[in-house]
């Protein structure tokens, strides 16, 4: 019998996308990763047009004129800039999450849709960033000297809280969400769930396909409240038994190991960071900047557009941190469905459905910064390599590999 050598098997996968679907995935990809500089110097400008006006201030004289309501003063500036931010950068918004989606062939949502989508986001932004804002002007009026500390701490303890009723109060406003239908596919997800600990009542299958073609699936929630659900384009783009269970037994991976805790720890750790950063550079940001006239220290929201920017910035030169943070749970989720469903080829079969958006093969530089998963082609090899390392396993019951293999 032929060995079965994983450098060519890899290879091989990559070859099933012609050059030119490769191409068209390099210019997206490439284009995305521009996007992010962009959509940054968008959101400065926009947060710096809204401090020149002056309207901001003026909003805190009226609410606010002597000082002794800085609740008030907080939420009406809050959810003004978050207005005013909102309709700024729509244009850009239209452009890069609607238009620029569909002219990849990545989208088939009509203009109308997505704008609904995107109206019924906005008072959500609105609650949770005005929430976090006066949490925020709190602390840094109550202990002006460690709030950058504490803030960090708010800031895991609201993620947390976000993703614990994202699924029940979020989610089902934009997609519907239905147990996974029965059938030889649902049975094989059973049992899978029972090989890993997994409840299975928690197995869903959401019309992702409304907003997006993209070939995925993902788990939410904590708890009580997580799941696993399944983008219906799975289904449209005709997978088969082996890819599913690979794609379901990486978001169980997700789910087993409790990824969701990792982000926030590690978001805790950048938000310590870019909090004290914040308290450090905002004076002399304010003086630098021209239009910051009549706004005052940090405490005072009138001068949260400069808070902003300086949180821009660092949200960009952050880029590899994060991406670095979820390429890490991704790589573990992968392995997690290899050790698990043992499915290499339907893992691979599954990932070279993702190239469209994710180009296969960036370089490690290119992939280090910008790759919130392992490229594809990485990803392949991996399991290809799981695959020549376990003959055995392949097509083997459900669960984790006995010690010692
Ligand atoms: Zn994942």
């Amino acid at each position: 019998m032929a060995t079965f050598d994983p450098g060519a098997a890899t290879a091989a996968y990559m070859a099933t996308l012609s050059p030119a679907a490769h191409a068209k995935a390099i210019a997206y990809t490439h284009g995305s990763e521009w996007l992010i500089l962009w959509t940054c110097l968008v959101s400065i400008a926009a947060s710096w047009l809204i401090l020149r006006s002056g309207i901001l201030r003026r909003l805190r004289e009226r609410v606010d004129p002597d000082g002794r309501r800085p609740k008030r003063a907080v939420l009406a500036i809050s959810a003004a800039f978050v207005l005013l931010t909102f309709l700024l950068e729509l244009p850009w918004s239209i452009y890069t999450s609607w238009w620029r989606e569909r002219s990849y062939q990545l989208s088939s949502q009509s203009f109308g849709s997505w704008l609904g989508d995107t109206a019924k986001a906005l008072p959500i932004s609105l609650i949770i960033t005005t929430l976090f804002l006066l949490a925020l002007y709190t602390l840094i009026r109550r202990a002006p000297r460690s709030w950058w500390l504490w803030a960090s701490g708010v800031t895991a303890g609201g993620v947390i809280l976000i993703v614990i009723i994202a699924p029940l109060f979020i989610e089902p406003l934009f997609n519907q969400y239905t147990p996974a239908p029965e059938g030889p596919v649902r049975t094989e997800v059973v049992r899978l769930a029972e090989a890993t600990g997994v409840p299975h009542d928690k197995i869903l299958i959401y019309n992702g396909s409304k907003q997006s073609d993209r070939y995925t699936a993902n788990v939410s929630g904590l708890f009580g409240t997580a799941r696993v659900a399944m983008s219906d384009t799975m289904f449209k783009q005709h997978a088969d038994r082996s890819e599913v269970i690979a794609v379901v037994g990486h978001e169980m991976g997700h789910y087993v190991h409790k990824h969701i805790l990792w982000f926030a720890g590690c978001m805790c750790l950048m938000a310590v960071v870019a909090f004290w950063l914040i308290d450090r550079l905002y004076p002399p940001t304010r003086d630098l900047l021209p239009g910051a006239a009549g706004v005052g220290g940090l405490a005072d929201p009138a001068g949260l557009p400069i808070l902003m920017i300086i949180a821009s910035v660092l949200g960009l030169l952050s880029t590899p941190f994060s991406t670095t943070m979820t390429r890490v749970a991704e790589s573990d989720a992968d392995r997690f469905s290899l050790d698990n469903a043992h499915e290499p080829d339907g893992l691979a079969k599954a990932l070279v459905k993702t190239i469209a958006y994710r180009a296969s093969s960036p370089g490690r530089l290119e992939e280090i910064i910008f790759y919130d998963h392992p490229s594809v082609e990485r990803r392949v090899h991996r399991a290809m390599l799981w695959k020549a390392a376990h003959p055995d396993r392949v097509g083997a019951p459900y669960g984790p590999l006995p010690r010692g293999t």
